[in-house]
């Protein structure tokens, strides 16, 4: 998929952001399946986590930094990080995006 025709690259650029940091935001899921569930999404596109080689270490460490900031800044002592790699894991989007999970699941992760 062209990342001009992807929704992540899309909520990247005009989405309603919770958080944000250089290269990275933060956004409600839709359709929530926990107290607190939020998607952190990278501005470069790539379609999975299968594809996390061509991010340098120096992207990968800010991204992990921002997934604690962004737990923090929700109020999260304890939450769940959860990356679908792949369709037969679960993946719908195929942009890089992490779920964050705080409080008691609503809903069965499928
Ligand atoms: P995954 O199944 O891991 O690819 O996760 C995709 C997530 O994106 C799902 O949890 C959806 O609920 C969520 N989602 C889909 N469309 C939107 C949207 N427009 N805004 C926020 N979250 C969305
Ligand atoms: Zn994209």
């Amino acid at each position: 998929m062209l990342p001009d025709d992807c929704l992540f690259c899309r909520l990247y650029r005009d989405g309603d952001h919770v958080a944000s940091t250089e290269g990275f935001v933060a956004i409600r899921d839709i359709n929530p399946q926990a107290e607190t569930h939020l998607l952190v999404i990278p501005e470069r596109h790539i379609d999975s986590f299968h594809d996390i080689g061509e991010f340098s270490p120096d992207e990968a460490k800010r991204m992990l930094d921002f997934l604690a900031e962004v737990a923090a800044h929700e109020g999260l002592s304890d939450y769940r990080l959860v990356v679908n790699a792949g369709p037969e894991a679960g993946q719908t989007v195929f942009h890089l995006h992490w779920h964050v999970l705080g409080g008691k699941l609503t809903r069965r992760m499928t």
